[in-house]
């Protein structure tokens, strides 16, 4: 089966911008950045996504995200970083390898090409719907 493009990159097969490696995880930038700084965690034991994640797997992504995280954010002195993680492609994942992304956030905007707009649009439901998708997703954790 053909490998996925970050299964090459851990492997060496394609060249990446490293910024962390250990046995476990690899970290690198993003070849399209959003803004300056946009970089990946990886595991190396191949997930899909979240979904099909063992805890193992992601507990040794969480070790490392704030170390990446704050490297990035002293590299630069952002003014916030977002963690964003996309699961399918509905959902805008496009490489079907587990990854998160730690993009850095800036109020000085044109030196750091940050125009990304978060939209976040709330709803207002009743409490009698919460207490139903409160049920609901608790009877399916497994
Ligand atoms: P997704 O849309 O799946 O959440 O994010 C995939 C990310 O991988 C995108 O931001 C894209 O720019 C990045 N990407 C895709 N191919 C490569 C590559 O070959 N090298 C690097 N460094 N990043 C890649």
């Amino acid at each position: 089966m053909e490998k996925i493009i970050f299964e090459k990159i851990i492997d060496g097969e394609i060249p990446s911008y490293k910024i962390y490696e250990d046995e476990h995880v690899y970290s690198f930038l993003d070849v399209f950045p959003i803004t300056k700084g946009h970089t990946l965690v990886i595991p190396k034991k191949h997930s899909r996504n979240i979904f099909d994640c063992d805890p193992e797997v992601a507990a040794n992504i969480g070790r490392v995200l704030p170390k990446i995280a704050n490297a990035v954010k002293n590299a630069y002195g952002c003014d916030g970083v977002n963690i964003f993680q996309n699961n399918e492609e509905y959902a805008g994942q496009s490489v079907f390898h587990l990854h998160f992304h730690i993009v850095p956030r800036y109020k000085n905007k044109d030196t750091n090409f940050d125009n990304l707009e978060i939209k976040w649009p709330p709803q207002k439901i009743e409490s009698d719907e919460f207490k139903e998708i409160q049920q609901t997703i608790i009877n399916n954790i497994k």
